[in-house]
């Protein structure tokens, strides 16, 4: 039988409750430890002002980058048991969260189905996705072809700051 491949994926994670710098630094731990799944990048951690409804906290953003043979749909229900895990309520679109995953690319895969669009439907205007994302892969360029860089100019870094100084959270590879 041939060995499955191993894709590159990239995920969002984004907290603004109950110490939401420790629910993204733990959730970038239980994202390691998904079978079939090897953490290979960490952005730095981000502080972004939020964009949904009421008066929210403000959030802390990071990217991870895992290889994975897990197909998209296991992967996301990985993702949210982690989510539940962490007290994860869906109340309110958008509404204020311990611990939100996205899955933003899957390879090259686009993806459009009931549970899962693939790129993310919102990740190409959100800047708190894609300084963290660019911090791991500046070159890349997602499956619509767009480049990250001339998204990044685009997009700017309104409401975005770089969220601790904890150096285990230095920019790329380094796990
Ligand atoms: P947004 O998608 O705008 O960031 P959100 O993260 O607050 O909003 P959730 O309530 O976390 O939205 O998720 C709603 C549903 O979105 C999930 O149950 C999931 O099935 C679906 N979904 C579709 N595409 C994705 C994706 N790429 N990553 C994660 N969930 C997705
Ligand atoms: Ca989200
Ligand atoms: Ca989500």
């Amino acid at each position: 039988m041939t060995k499955p491949v191993s894709v590159t994926v990239y995920i969002s994670l984004g907290s603004n409750l109950e110490q939401p710098e420790q629910h993204v630094l733990t959730a970038v731990e239980e994202i390691a430890d998904i079978p079939c799944t090897q953490l290979t990048g960490v952005s730095k951690i981000y502080r972004s002002a939020p964009v949904g409804p009421g008066d929210q906290e403000d959030y802390i953003n990071a990217v991870a980058e895992v290889g994975t043979t897990l197909e998209p749909l296991a992967l996301l229900d990985a993702l949210q048991a982690i989510e539940l895990k962490h007290g994860r309520e869906r109340k309110v679109r958008w509404g204020a969260r311990t611990l939100d995953l996205d899955l933003l690319l899957y390879g090259e895969t686009t993806i459009d189905s009931e549970r899962l669009t693939v790129p993310h439907r919102e990740m190409h205007w959100r800047n708190f996705v894609l300084f963290p994302l660019a911090d791991i892969n500046p070159d890349l360029i997602l499956p619509t072809g767009q480049k990250l860089q001339k998204l990044l100019l685009e997009v700017g870094n309104e409401g975005l700051s770089i969220g601790t100084t904890d150096d285990r959270f230095c920019t790329g590879k380094a796990i």
